[in-house]
């Protein structure tokens, strides 16, 4: 691969080059890997016109692609650039390893909740699962590749890890892009997808690509209906997520009951935390995975730093509670059974507000409370 593969061509500016980017292995660089890596760089430089060398430049419904892309990159709202990405295509002469087929379902595994509950959702039901994790410079790699590492382990899973080295981007983005990372699951499922070209050769097997997001989080642009069913169809195979009916709650309590059992595998081997060193207990992503925990009837972490329960920094008191009553009802509830399961850690205002609210609700609580208990998910 030289620098001139692939590029954001930029009026009088220097262009990105693909090219000067590490990616390994290097024969996953297909088009769409390509394509996706470009609109990422697009993201963080608030650039629209994409030059783009692939091997294939006849790819179908253009026009439907550049508005996908630039949906993509509509989220989160407020930056400061309306994209429309235009994508010109080039032929390149490049020379590749060429590709196999193997089409394992391939799930996208970050260590987290979801991709861990993903991985045991394949096995269940009867596929053959192959974990892949990209290492795209996130500030938190190390404690991700530990967690995906031992949960592979535990679950007899192949793991297969990818470089992509973006750091530099993230760098240069955060200040307004934060914990976002520009159509960050369309480059996931591009790399997980090009797996499917190499390996071993099952032709008969389904291909499916994993990327397992909850129905609380498909308001996000590449974690939408949207994204699943456009991206499914340019890549042409079935990347979706298994979780798209059930809340993280539901998820949990399911886990509990079905595969902790079978499988061996307990939320506290994952990691959500956005902290270098992980289970900080102050972060928002802690919070939220404490009060699923606890909502789905399992106990508080006893590795957290700090118990998230005790508002460390106000998230509770500033944030969630002023904003309680516009919550969609399910999340209200699974907070107040949350709260209630985590009662003694409370700050004293916020165990009056749960019993309050829960004496002025006690009929519903409980009915989610059984609602979340009966969930099945396969
Ligand atoms: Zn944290």
């Amino acid at each position: 691969m030289t620098s001139e593969d692939s590029r954001i061509g930029l009026v009088g500016t220097t262009p990105i080059n693909v090219g000067d980017i590490t990616i390994n292995p290097k024969n996953i660089l297909t088009d769409w890997v390509r394509i996706s890596l470009l609109t990422t760089l697009a993201g963080y430089s608030f650039q629209d016109q994409l030059l783009v060398k692939v091997f294939n430049p006849s790819i179908k419904d253009k026009n439907s692609l550049e508005s996908f892309l630039s949906y993509l990159l509509q989220y989160p709202a407020g930056l400061p650039h309306i994209f429309n990405i235009k994508l010109e295509l080039e032929k390149s002469c490049s020379l590749l390893p060429p590709p196999d087929a193997s089409s394992r379902v391939v799930v996208l595994a970050s260590g987290g909740l979801d991709s861990a509950a993903g991985l045991m959702w394949a096995l269940e039901s009867g596929r053959k699962p192959m974990a892949c994790w990209v290492d795209y410079g996130q500030p938190y790699r190390d404690i991700e590749l530990q967690a995906v590492s031992q949960i592979t382990r535990q679950l007899q899973v192949p793991l297969e890890c990818v470089q992509v080295d973006l750091s530099r981007y993230i760098r240069l983005g955060q200040p307004i892009w934060g914990h976002i990372f520009p159509a960050r699951n369309f480059l996931l499922a591009c790399i997980a997808a090009a797996f499917q070209f190499t390996g071993a050769i099952h032709p008969h097997e389904r291909s499916e690509v994993l990327l397992c997001a909850h129905e609380d989080e498909m308001f996000v642009a590449d974690k939408s209906a949207r994204f699943y069913r456009t991206a499914s169809e340019h890549l042409k195979k079935d990347i979706h997520t298994p979780f798209a009916a059930f809340n993280k709650t539901e998820l949990l309590a399911y886990w509990r009951r079905k595969w902790a059992d079978t499988y061996g595998l307990y939320p506290q081997q994952t990691v959500t935390c956005y902290a270098e060193n992980g289970k900080c207990g102050t972060c928002k992503a802690c919070l939220k995975r404490t009060l699923s925990l606890l909502a789905a009837g399992w106990p508080i972490e006893s590795d957290l730093k700090i118990n998230p329960l005790s508002d460390p920094v106000g998230i509770l008191k500033n944030d969630y509670l002023p904003r309680f009553s516009s919550f969609p009802l399910k999340r209200q509830l699974d907070m107040l059974v949350a709260f209630n399961a985590g009662a003694d850690f409370l700050p004293p205002a916020i165990k009056e507000f749960t019993e309050q609210r829960i004496s002025q609700n006690s009929e519903t609580v409980e009915l989610r409370q059984q609602e979340i208990e009966r969930t099945i998910i396969l």
